[in-house]
């Protein structure tokens, strides 16, 4: 480790005020030389072998970006997973709480152009301060399981993995779409397009263009990981809701509809080569026997959710990139502008995110297609708002059920045919006239009308015997599509993982042997963002031999998404060093799944399901035995100011390093979790930090002044204690069961810390009744230790202080968790007021856990109450459980 600092104190010697002076409480004396001391035991927060015995617990923050500075939002998710990782330790159990650094990324390619700095020396820079303030914090990190994903020894794996998935047709090759800037000559990723325009150009418009670009077949397990989602019941629900829409299954039917041979055909000179393979008309379906045989013509497949308003489709309309396009496109010049026109559209709103609200515009081509239920010709059209990558990039229009539909009809004088009717409405109609302001209809519990030999059905039925009965005639079948793509994983960038691949002239695409695995990042190139992957100007890096036929190849110059890295580097805490494999599958074996991940909830749908995809990728390797990562996600709030997150350009940002110069890391630390809920977004108010502090000053405090006298006359008490002393032992159990169940259930540290501080609150108003020697200070003895472990999740530096100071041996994360006694911690009696229309007329006594029910017929029986009531009516009776009763008469 890199990152100590010099202790102002050696451990075994705390400064103290000199005699008759007010203790005080400095944290900027105390923690410092806890940190040190804790800096000499490397293995102080390491995870046991498997072989302990102890039940294992693994708890895991995301790992940060190496940005150089930690911010407030950092600092509130480690110190819920410090304390929970604490409070494990504490209860027995074999922790594992690693951390490391999603360390690849366009930052530091832009700090390296801005700051001439390379890449890596500037992202290993801000890793050891961001380390260090991880350090200062006090947080329980077992850094021997350290992990940096910009090493070669950690993306050598990344490299491995690729290979894998290569092998089994994971990882391939196509040309796909990429945001493009002309000004930087780059691509952009997706979150650099901003409404449309370039990141660092406002005024340049982002372009598509067409790349090619490395693909994993993350749709290969669309459906594992949407049904695995059910499964996951530790997670949040808005999280398995947001990847069930990300996935996107839906049902439905692919259709083929013929194509009418009026344009040229295959033996027109004019019709060029490319053409007729596109109108060769490939079935989307393997030749069935007995099934009529209709490759003569050409054929447009399309895929609908609602196969059973087939009988309503009254055009085609194609995506303007549709490959029929170019055919129909091909003789006739006015069309081939109309559409271009259309992809212009449709180009400029997907660039801009909407392609949703594009205006409708349409051309017809002057060509017809058949319908193979009806067998009805219908017009086949281009439209601007149909997809080429969704689906089929066709579908059938039916104006009379589908909004879109509607509209694109009505504008261009389509015909609109009803052909499903509200049950209702269908049962008392003859022939399906129906008021036409009530379209487009599209509800889904209806009954078929217009519609040949399906008339009458309902349409659930509908949707699938006309499925059935399009496969049996072999134009069609019932399938699913989802909304999840493949993962485009190529980037133009330096400062990534190299893609393991090679291009041969004579043998293609071959991949790198694993015996050269790594493929190395050479470490000092010029990064300019200008043209394309920088590692192509780097002929020593482009320049390979290939491995098949020993003559030149050339190097791929994309590298990984740095979704990548993150997609399994949980894996790799359990064996860090492992130079012979990514990890040692025993060892995953014990780990996993992880029993508590704790982050942002805007990692809810990449990162989240790109590491379940790699889960299963490598579950299929054989390396691991868990399908799911994570057990528990939890997803913090984030850390607002003056109603806004904080951020540099809000000019709102309150840095760590001032807090704990302040007020300490503890403080820091815990004002972080007592100021809201973890769940709830917290808004910063410095007031709340220092009145944290002026609470670990008090608790500093009361421990100190009973130091000496306790250590000098520590005799067990004999006698049975007094009432005094029997009321704050009960408080000691209540808050030891309020904490234990905090953790154990909804992590309401928040309420946690105040329980804490209503113990301390008892202890210091108890002060005169120790000085008159009412309660005796003995029970001190049992009440200031416990005190002392509790808060040690939340303020690790304090209570290790404090229980040094008891004359507490080992250390505090070593020491069992206090228990509470269920007997002590129940209250015997309660006073509960009772008002009477608003107005106190009795106080009455029950049990401390008692009933609702209970609560009500004692108010109602007391004798001051039935006097207040005596002649009236009781409207209602309000209950607040435990707390108070109002009876409101008239
Ligand atoms: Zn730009
Ligand atoms: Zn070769």
């Amino acid at each position: 480790m890199s990152a100590r600092e010099t202790p102002q104190e050696t451990a075994s010697a705390p400064v103290q005020p000199p005699a008759g002076e007010p203790l005080r409480y400095i944290p900027a004396e105390i923690e410092p030389r806890w940190q040190q001391r804790w800096a000499e035991m490397p293995d102080l927060y390491a995870a046991e072998p498997a072989t302990s015995g102890k039940p294992k617990y693994y708890v895991l923050e995301m790992l940060p970006y190496p940005s150089g500075q930690l911010h407030m939002g950092h600092v509130r998710n480690y110190a819920i997973g410090d304390a929970l990782a604490r409070s494990m330790w504490m209860r027995g159990y074999n922790v594992l709480h690693p951390m490391g650094w999603d360390a690849f990324g366009l930052p530091a390619e832009n700090a390296a152009l801005k700051n001439n700095t390379p890449p890596r020396e500037w992202t290993l820079g801000n890793v050891a301060a961001m380390r260090r303030q991880m350090l200062r914090l006090g947080l329980s990190y077992d850094w021997q399981t350290e992990v940096t994903t910009c090493l070669p020894e950690y993306y050598r794996w990344n490299q491995w993995f690729f290979l894998r998935m290569f092998e089994r047709g994971l990882a391939y090759r196509k040309k796909s779409k990429v945001n493009w800037c002309p000004q930087c000559a780059t691509v952009l990723a997706n979150e650099q397009v901003i409404d449309g325009r370039c990141w660092r150009h406002e005024d340049q418009i982002v372009e598509l263009r067409d790349l090619e670009q490395w693909f994993l077949r993350i749709t290969n397990y669309a459906q594992e990981l949407l049904e695995g989602l059910d499964k996951l019941d530790g997670w949040p629900e808005k999280v398995r809701t947001m990847q069930r829409n990300w996935i996107g299954r839906s049902e439905g039917a692919l259709v083929e509809f013929a194509v009418d041979e009026n344009t040229c055909d295959e033996n027109d000179p004019t019709c060029d080569d490319e053409d007729k393979e596109v109108r060769k008309g490939q079935s989307i379906l393997p030749p069935r026997e007995g099934a009529p045989n209709l490759k003569a013509a050409q054929k447009i497949a399309i895929f609908t959710t609602r196969i059973d308003t087939i009988y309503g489709a009254t055009s085609l309309q194609l995506a303007p990139e549709h490959p029929m396009v170019s055919a129909f496109t091909a003789a006739e010049p006015r069309l081939a502008a109309e559409v271009a026109e259309l992809l212009d559209q449709q180009k400029k709103a997907r660039e801009a995110g909407d392609v949703g609200a594009i205006e409708k515009h349409g051309a017809f081509t002057g060509h017809y297609a058949t319908n193979p239920f009806s067998g009805e010709r219908v017009p086949i059209w281009v439209a601007n708002y149909v997809l080429l990558d969704y689906g089929t990039g066709a579908i059938m229009s039916v104006p009379a059920h589908d909004e879109r539909d509607y509209e694109f009809a009505q504008k261009y004088g389509l015909e609109i045919r009803i052909v499903v009717l509200p049950r209702r409405s269908a049962e008392s109609s003859e022939s399906g006239k129906t008021d036409l302001h009530m379209l487009p209809y599209t509800e889904e519990d209806s009954l078929l009308i217009n519609s040949g030999e399906f008339n009458t059905l309902g349409n659930k039925e509908a949707l699938k015997k006309m499925a059935a009965f399009a496969e049996e005639h072999g134009f069609g079948k019932a399938t699913v599509t989802y909304r999840l793509k493949d993962w485009g994983v190529s980037r133009q960038r330096y400062w990534g993982t190299p893609i393991p691949m090679l291009y041969c002239e004579r043998d293609g695409i071959v991949p790198v042997p694993d015996d050269q695995l790594p493929v190395i990042l050479p470490p000092q190139i010029e990064i300019t963002q200008q043209g394309g992957s920088p590692l192509g100007n780097v002929p020593e890096f482009v320049n390979a031999i290939c491995p098949r036929c020993g003559g030149p190849a050339r190097r791929e110059t994309d590298t990984m998404d740095t979704f990548v890295d993150s997609s399994w580097y949980f894996y790799r805490y359990t064996d860090a060093h492992n130079d012979k494999a990514p990890f040692d599958t025993t060892k995953v074996a014990y780990w996993f799944p992880i029993d508590q991940y704790i982050g942002g909830v805007e990692h809810a749908i990449l990162h989240l399901i790109y590491s379940r995809f790699w889960t299963r990728v490598m579950r299929d390797l054989g390396m691991v035995k868990n399908n799911e990562p994570v057990a528990r996600l939890f997803t913090q709030g984030m850390v607002i100011k003056n109603g806004a997150k904080m951020s540099k350009s809000k000019g709102n940002v309150v840095s760590p390093d001032d807090m704990i110069a302040r007020y300490g890391a503890d403080a820091t630390r815990m004002y972080s979790l007592f100021a809201a809920p973890p769940d709830r977004d917290l808004d910063w108010q410095e007031d709340g930090v220092a009145g944290v502090s002026r609470f670990l000053g008090r608790v500093y405090r009361l421990v100190m002044k009973r130091v000496e006298p306790l250590s000098s006359k520590a005799v067990a008490v004999n006698e049975p204690f007094s009432p005094g002393a029997l009321k704050l032992l009960r408080k000691l159990h209540q808050t030891i069961r309020k904490v234990t169940q905090d953790f154990e259930g909804r992590w309401h540290f928040n309420t946690s810390i105040a329980a804490v501080m209503e113990l301390v609150n008892d202890l210091t108003a108890a002060e005169p009744a120790f000085a008159s020697g009412e309660v005796r200070p003995e029970v001190l003895q049992q009440i200031l230790p416990p005190l002392v472990l509790l808060l040690a999740p939340f303020s690790p530096y304090l209570s290790a202080e404090l229980w040094q100071q008891l004359g507490g041996e080992g250390e505090v994360l070593r020491q069992p968790w206090p228990r509470f006694d269920e007997q002590l911690a129940r209250e015997e009696e309660i006073e509960v007021p009772v008002q009477v229309n608003g107005k106190l007329r009795a106080v009455i006594r029950a049990a401390a856990d008692v009933e609702d029910e209970t609560l009500r017929e004692t108010a109602l029986a007391d004798d001051k109450v039935k006097s207040a009531i005596a002649g009236k009516q009781i409207v209602k009776v309000i209950l607040v459980p435990r707390k108070m009763v109002n009876i409101v008469v008239k």
